[in-house]
């Protein structure tokens, strides 16, 4: 048995209700980063089309990857592949950082992994919570529109678009020491040679930021802030399309103007 103690229950308007649970030995700053992590996403998820069936999500914190992987066995019954395989972070190390899980209702985090250094720990936290929170409303998504899904590069690109929203907002972190630390992981020179169409499938996106020592996350939140820039509701246009069944190379043009290109929003367009 571990312990497992409720530390913040967050409620939004229509947004499904937020728990943050930490299991033993997780040090009270880790999940008020969270916390404020997952309540700037809440605010920020208000634009997204809600979803009827939104059960409370729970966000778990464990302080090893061990303890992550026993409780997801315990609570979830998933197998180590199934942790290692389904979304999250993977940076390295044995177990992703974080998962959202099949179920659709929990987030599994682990705070002993090497992901954390960089650039500073509650940069991670607070953006990882949103970034996942973010693939956890998809996934809810998902079960309601009809036709087959998004390439991983919209996938994860519109998470980690909102995860860094969401940390810069819970002034987690700020907008100069991000762009710092993107110029600073940008150097690769792989990272110019980057197109869409290297990313669509999860593995042809994790060779990219091999490839670019992960400044592919960079690379995609720009992309959806030059796309924000163009249309500010793009996003949520988008994923209401999906959700009526409209294909999403269609949905894609229909939100944001422009085809799905990496150079398409540079220099930025104005909205009208
Ligand atoms: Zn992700």
């Amino acid at each position: 048995m571990i312990g497992l103690l409720l530390i913040a229950a967050l409620t939004a308007g229509s947004a499904s209700a937020i728990e943050i649970v930490a299991g033993e030995g997780v040090e009270p700053a880790f999940a008020r980063q969270a916390e404020a992590g997952a309540k700037a996403w809440q605010r920020i998820a208000q634009g997204l089309p809600a979803l009827p069936d939104a059960p409370p999500i729970r966000i778990y914190l464990f302080a090893t990857g061990e303890k992550k992987l026993e409780a997801a066995q315990r609570m979830f019954g998933l197998t180590r592949e199934e942790v290692d395989r389904s979304w999250g972070v993977k940076m390295g190390g044995k177990l992703p950082l974080a998962n959202a899980d099949p179920i659709h209702q929990a987030i599994l985090i682990r705070l002993d992994h090497p992901g954390y250094q960089t650039p500073a720990p509650g940069f991670s936290l607070g953006k990882i919570a949103a970034h996942e929170l973010t693939h956890l409303w998809q996934s809810r998504l998902k079960r309601e529109e009809p036709g087959s899904g998004d390439p991983a590069w919209l996938v994860e690109g519109a998470a980690e678009f909102l995860g860094v929203r969401s940390a810069i907002a819970a002034g987690l972190f700020d907008r100069a020491q991000y762009d710092a630390y993107c110029a600073a992981s940008m150097r690769h020179n792989a990272v110019a040679a980057l197109s869409l169409d290297d990313m669509t499938t999860e593995p042809a996106l994790g060779d990219a930021g091999a490839k670019t020592s992960g400044a592919v996350w960079c690379v995609l939140t720009r992309y959806f802030e030059a796309l924000g820039r163009r249309k500010p509701n793009g996003l949520s246009a988008y994923y209401r399309s999906r959700r009526n069944g409209t294909p999403w190379p269609e949905a894609f043009e229909k939100a944001f103007g422009v085809r799905p290109n990496l150079k398409s929003t540079a220099p930025p367009s104005r909205s009208r």
